[in-house]
């Protein structure tokens, strides 16, 4: 069982797209653990961002991740990390393969509507910027649905 941080960024939200992409998610398999919408600090989307201080799209990345209601999610279930990647789509939708998110409803890298943690550190550090522990879910899964159960 594996834990990781999904966001619908801010174009998701904006135009319409939160309920479209849980579905996409539950549909997969996937369970939600944790759910807000907010609008992300400043100091938070550095630290999510981190890696990229650097970058010539830093800037850019961080006000537009700041610059209105996003969905955080903390999304479980086995093998979530990679399954949330492929169900998300290569970051360039013109590189995204139709029946992903991102090759369905995205077309350029800055709007590309979700994120979601590209490895077990990564998840653990971002689930941590965005939510307490209290937050996320520890209600019992329903028992035999899952094989790994
Ligand atoms: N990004 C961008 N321009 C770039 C590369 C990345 O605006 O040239 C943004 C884009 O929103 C991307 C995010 O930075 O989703 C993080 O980049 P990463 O390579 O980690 O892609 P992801 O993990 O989101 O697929
Ligand atoms: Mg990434």
């Amino acid at each position: 069982m594996e834990r990781t941080y999904v966001m619908i960024k801010p174009d998701g939200v904006q135009r319409g797209l939160v309920g479209e992409i849980i579905a996409r998610i539950e549909r997969r398999g996937l369970k939600i653990a944790a759910l807000r919408m907010n609008v992300i600090d400043v100091d938070s989307a550095k630290q999510h961002y981190r890696e990229y201080t650097e970058k010539p799209f830093f800037g850019s990345l961080v006000s537009f991740i700041t610059s209105g209601p996003s969905v955080s999610m903390v999304v479980e279930g086995k093998d979530a990390i990679p399954i949330m990647r492929a169900v998300n789509g290569a970051t360039n939708p013109v590189e995204a393969l139709p029946g992903t998110i991102r090759g369905d409803l995205a077309i350029e890298t800055g709007r590309n509507v979700v994120h979601a943690s590209d490895s077990s550190e990564a998840a653990e550090r971002e689930i941590k910027i965005h939510f307490d522990d209290s937050e996320i879910s520890k209600y019992s899964r329903i028992d035999n649905l899952w094989l790994y159960e």
